[in-house]
């Protein structure tokens, strides 16, 4: 069983203020349906506590140097990589998410974060002359985190490392429904030895902790990432204290094939693009865009490839792992048979257990073809491994389509003629747009539209963290600082 009961506040691991009134949560693992761990709901007090903390240490780590703080992440990346094992087991418990996925990809991103945040810190402008005025960057000051469940490590690795590489203190609250990674991630900044009341971790939910923590007259910045309304409702808990707030929330991605693409590859990479984490990717590619003469042949190609996705006991040999819970079970549930019930074509999967599970909340992948874009599964964020078909007629229709939705967090572009397939992807209304896929641990991440604001990952991870200060009084021809 895995205790998430005590809160990291000052340097030390702390019972909650009132442990007579406090409350706490089941964890439950979704392969099993089984209790397998307690989570405790922080008080309002222990929130006082834990921004406290931030705060008093925030004038000392506000003023250490570059060298230092890039020493004290080389210390996190050491400490990290001998806990990659606790952590990734932590997923496949938590949160279903397949060993071979938890041990690779994700604890490799929060690996690849940190490298990243070293390497930006090595060469940061907190300082630039533009004429007789010194542009200076200072860290914003306390920082309130609120991550979601679906990739724990990573959304916690993208707030937490440029949160302390631009000199801010902060407090963490990870997602009830998978407390564990922010627990070892607290006892990895501890043995890397950052300085007590840099980082804070409490846990809990969004009512007991994030309503509290984000609207707290001592934060200066929230960082949030989950869904719209939660994101909606920090943003107005946050408004009175006028505080920065940066939202990561939904998305319905457009993954549009060219008509001149590697067309078997591009359809099938798609298919395994939404079974991916059982489709609880806020960036997966859940609308793929093919030309409308070509419908059959593209539901013949995602049939197979859905056919050939294995899905069981995560911590077995599978690519598929259960979704996080009952609620988000039943939730992808409704939306397969709304999709069905609106006149999309079931191609793979659809309602119910894959064959042979009888437990866990194991989703079957489906695929749905000729899908129009005003039906419910092509407009809502499914957060399941469910892709949506739809046919184009025309770069511009296809265009037009991919840029009809609410959101704006992704999008890929798939075609041989690259050229063509770039001048597409810059049409595309979204933050992050892969051409035949890819990936940079540089490249900005974040949304237009209802998909967020903010960016994150690399150097753009730094701007939010940072306020900008203009010194003037400088002469022109004074040598810089
Ligand atoms: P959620 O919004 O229910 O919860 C996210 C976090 O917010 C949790 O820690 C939760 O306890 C907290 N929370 C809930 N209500 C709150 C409130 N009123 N005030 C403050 N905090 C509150 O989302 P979820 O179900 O955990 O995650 C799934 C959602 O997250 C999806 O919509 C997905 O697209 C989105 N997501 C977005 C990104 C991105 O980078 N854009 C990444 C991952 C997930």
């Amino acid at each position: 069983m895995r205790e998430s009961v005590k809160f990291y506040i000052d340097g030390r691991w702390t019972d909650p203020a009132d442990p007579a009134r406090s409350r706490t949560l089941e964890v439950v693992n979704p392969a099993t349906e089984q209790v397998c761990g307690t989570v405790a709901v922080a008080s309002a007090t222990d929130v006082d506590r834990a921004v406290a903390a931030a705060r008093g240490a925030f004038p000392a780590w506000s003023q250490t140097s570059v060298p230092h703080r890039i020493e004290v992440l080389r210390n996190i990346l050491d400490a990290y990589q001998k806990r990659s094992g606790d952590l990734a087991a932590a997923l496949t418990e938590e949160m279903g998410a397949p060993a071979s996925l938890a041990n690779g990809f994700q604890v490799g991103l929060g690996a690849g974060h940190l490298t990243k945040a070293i390497e930006v810190l090595e060469d940061f402008p907190f300082e630039e002359r533009r004429g007789a005025t010194l542009i200076v960057k200072e860290p914003i000051g306390v920082c309130a985190m609120i991550t979601p469940w679906n990739w724990p490590l990573n959304q916690i690795a993208v707030k937490v490392f440029p949160a302390l590489a631009t000199g801010c203190t902060m407090v963490l609250k990870p997602s009830e429904n998978a407390p564990s990674a922010g627990q070892i991630f607290a006892e990895i900044l501890d043995a890397a030895g950052v300085p007590a009341g840099v980082f804070n971790l409490l846990q809990g939910d969004g009512p007991g902790v994030g309503v509290p923590l984000s609207s707290h007259p001592g934060v200066d910045m929230v960082s949030f990432t989950g869904s719209v309304r939660a994101g909606v409702e920090v943003a107005r808990n946050a408004a009175p204290g006028v505080k920065r707030v940066t939202q990561e929330l939904g998305g319905k991605s457009p993954n549009i094939v060219l008509d001149d693409a590697a067309f078997a590859e591009s359809v099938a990479a798609g298919v395994a693009n939404m079974m991916g984490n059982s489709g609880q990717t806020c960036s997966a590619l859940s609308r793929m865009l093919v030309p409308g003469s070509r419908m059959d042949e593209a539901i013949g190609i995602a049939r197979e490839a859905a056919a050939g996705v294995t899905v069981g006991d995560p911590n077995g040999d599978v690519a598929m792992g259960p979704v996080v819970s009952r609620a988000q079970f039943e939730k992808v549930q409704s939306l397969i048979q709304k999709g069905i019930d609106e006149g999309a074509t079931l191609v793979a999967g659809g309602t119910g257990r894959p064959d042979g599970l009888e437990k866990g909340y194991f989703v079957r992948p489906t695929v749905f073809a000729d899908v129009t874009n005003d039906m419910t599964i092509a407009r809502e964020e499914i957060f399941g491994p469910v892709l949506t078909i739809l046919g184009y007629d025309g770069v511009d229709h296809a265009v037009e389509i991919a840029n009809d939705t609410e959101y704006g967090l992704a999008g890929n572009v798939a075609g041989a003629d690259l050229d063509q397939a770039r001048a597409v992807a810059r049409r595309i209304r979204a933050g992050w747009v892969s051409i035949n896929d890819g990936f940079d641990f540089g490249c900005p991440f974040g949304g237009y539209n209802k998909s967020g604001n903010g960016r994150e990952w690399g150097e753009f991870g730094f701007h939010d963290y940072l306020e900008t200060k203009g010194l003037l009084g400088y002469a022109p021809d004074e040598a810089a600082p």
